[in-house]
């Protein structure tokens, strides 16, 4: 029902529905989705705030883990029915740039450790209960000194608790159909209890290997390996080959999966799900290999994994609303309730999580959610033009799709910290998941948008394409796309990032224009001296639109711009409406013609009445995308008879000649 919010105009006559109607939507609707996404975030803050001494070290802002996670080896002897466990995990860590002293390992209760050594060195164990997982921490004895590894080897076992955690989620869910096995249940999670909210790429690798009963089928994150047979067990050998964070999630699946073959893909490809099979399975396998092959085309090359890919729907049940991993992508089928072409639009952006997060990392998640969050936003975005809206006119589409989020940031985000955060700067502890959404998921999809715009669609695809190829299985940083950028578009992108990564800035544009033989003169006036570009439209006697991208330099910019007919009027792209206040020099001109006349009243007329209501940053998918900023004169957020009033008043004012 929530597709029409993104259908073509003609579409959205019927008013958004009330989210207020349905206790399903009353939260976010991508909700579930962020807490997921941003979970690698909260699940050292729960171990911190634990109120057990063992867990709780000394908090120190701005605490460097000294832990190096080089490569893992899981071997798990699981019975998905009982959840009876038999496993070895060995780790091979090293220490960074100072003395490495504990590292710390959280796995389900019902689990206990038998014996823990470490090569060369002594341990010394300590563990505690934070329901539902179990924490071990291991105190190495002496403390492993700057570049040195060692091999830390747990065996555990016992039988899986699978408890549910405060707000519902559950880790693992036994059974003989479907049962899952998440992070913190089989595969314990590792971090550095000095440090345990640094995230900084540390690059491991895994190798996974499952002893299952003879008649489950049985699905692990990573590339498989082989599956052979050995009398009743099944043995299922799965690899993440290449370097992967140690926050990023590990899953495993058995018992009777439901399987399905993506076809039209090289890599044999799988679709999981929970027998028995519903239409909206095909449904997802249909979307599959357009949403890949969308992903790949965005990214400039083919996902490296070769040997396997499984996508995976999980039932609501679960409480775990999604995410991606080593060659895994996974949705909950929650997100159904939105409609098909939301539907579709998540498992566009899960899916493009497998480059953005995932084959492409961030050095520091803690530090900005460009590059993983807000290019999966904007290829979602993307995706949804490109499958169901190609015959619209895709500048405004995407204008009209990032309009609500900017008036989310207008009306939300005011004190929100900037994209990328810089030296000394820490994301609110309490920072909940609206103002997160807003950080995370709105600003940036927004700043890439308007980057695209500046840059131009070419130049910006082919940033993505070094960018991939340089920060592949490597973390990068938001710099690295500021050096890409400026070598491509052979300008200095350092302003760009000034104004609007590393900061959050709105700079007013004035435009104006006096139509000239064979186009016009324009003059562009902002505040500052810092490079800035634009691109402008020139609007035509003939109807027809010219696109002209513009460098502004200090203060005012005069240029004449060739056009094939006269020049009606001149704006910029709606597209960088959001980050840019660009106004007509000529005050109420809210069309770009020089002239505040009548056509500016008929175009806010048919608005009177239409107020902009933001529920709990839903602003993508609740409200009406045709509620116009501009015609908002008094900016409250209502278009009503004040506006216009305010508007009529400054009738017949013509551009200075
Ligand atoms: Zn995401």
């Amino acid at each position: 029902m929530f597709a029409s919010a993104l259908a073509p105009p003609a579409a959205t006559a019927a008013e958004p529905p009330s989210i207020a109607d349905d206790p399903l939507l009353q939260s976010h609707l991508l909700h579930r989705l962020v807490e997921r996404e941003r979970s690698p975030l909260l699940v050292p803050q729960s171990i911190r705030h634990a109120q057990v001494p063992l867990l709780r070290p000394p908090y120190v802002a701005h605490a460097v883990s000294a832990l190096d996670c080089e490569h893992a080896t899981h071997d798990i002897t699981l019975d998905p029915e009982t959840g009876v466990t038999k496993a070895t995990l060995q780790l091979q860590v090293k220490a960074t740039h100072s003395p490495l002293a504990s590292v710390s390992f959280a796995f389900d209760a019902g689990l206990e450790t038998e014996g823990i050594w470490a090569t060369d060195r002594k341990v010394i164990v300590g563990q505690a209960m934070l329901a539902p997982m179990r924490v071990v921490r291991v105190d190495l004895d002496p403390p492993l000194a700057p570049g040195a590894s060692t091999v830390i080897t747990m065996p555990y076992a016992g039988t899986l608790s699978c408890a549910t955690a405060d707000g519902g989620s559950i880790t693992c869910s036994k059974g003989a159909e479907f049962s899952y096995f998440a992070h913190q249940s089989i595969f314990p999670y590792v971090f550095d209890p000095e440090a345990p909210e640094d995230f900084v790429l540390d690059g491991l690798t895994r190798d996974i290997v499952l002893r299952v009963p003879a008649v489950h089928d049985v699905v692990a994150t990573g590339q498989k390996i082989s599956e052979t047979l050995d009398g009743s067990t099944k043995i299922s050998r799965w690899s993440i080959d290449k370097p992967l964070s140690r926050v990023v999630g590990l899953y495993a699946f058995a018992g009777k999966l439901g399987l399905l073959p993506v076809g039209g893909r090289t890599a044999p490809t799988t679709f999981i799900f929970p027998s028995p099979e519903k239409p909206i399975d095909r449904d997802l396998v249909s979307w599959s290999t357009p949403a890949l092959e969308f992903v790949e085309r965005t990214s400039g090359s083919r996902l490296p994994f070769d040997r396997s890919l499984s996508l995976v729907r999980l039932p609501q049940t679960f409480g775990d609303p999604g995410t991606a991993t080593f060659g895994m992508t996974l949705l909950s089928d929650s997100y159904a309730r939105m409609g098909n072409i939301l539907y579709e639009e998540t498992w566009a952006h899960e899916n493009a999580h497998l480059f953005w997060g995932v084959v492409v990392p961030e050095t520091n998640s803690n530090e900005s959610r460009l590059m993983s969050e807000g290019m999966a936003t904007l290829t979602e975005i993307d995706y949804t033009f490109a499958r169901h809206f190609p015959a619209e006119d895709r500048d405004l589409y995407l204008a009209r799709r990032f309009l609500p989020m900017g008036l989310d940031l207008r009306v939300s985000g005011k004190d929100l910290p900037p994209a990328q955060l810089t030296a000394g700067m820490d994301l609110p502890q309490d920072f909940r998941t609206r103002r997160y959404t807003l950080w995370a998921y709105y600003r940036t999809a927004i700043t890439l948008d308007h980057l695209r715009v500046t840059l131009g669609e070419d130049v910006f695809s082919n940033v993505l394409t070094d960018y991939v190829a340089r920060c592949r299985f490597v973390g990068c940083r938001p710099d690295v796309l500021r050096e890409i950028a400026s070598e491509k578009s052979g300008k200095d992108m350092q302003p760009f990032f000034e104004r609007w990564v590393t900061a959050n800035e709105r700079p007013r544009v004035l435009v104006g224009f006096i139509p000239a033989n064979g186009g016009a003169d324009v003059e562009l006036t902002k505040g500052d001296d810092r490079p800035m570009t634009l691109e402008l439209w020139l609007g035509l006697a003939n109807g027809a639109r010219v696109k002209r991208r513009v460098d502004l330099g200090p203060h005012t910019t005069r240029i004449r711009l060739d056009a094939p007919a006269p020049v009606l009027t001149v704006a910029a792209s709606p597209r960088h409406d959001v980050l840019v206040d660009v106004r007509s020099l000529v005050d109420g001109d809210l069309d770009f013609d020089g002239e505040t006349d009548g056509f500016d009243v008929l175009r806010c007329a048919p608005l009177v009445g239409r107020r902009y209501d933001s529920v709990g940053a839903t602003g993508l998918w609740n409200v009406d995308e045709r509620f116009d900023p501009r015609c908002d004169a008094n900016g409250d957020l209502a278009i009503d008879d004040q506006d216009l009033a305010a508007m009529a008043a400054q009738f017949g004012k013509l551009r200075a000649r």
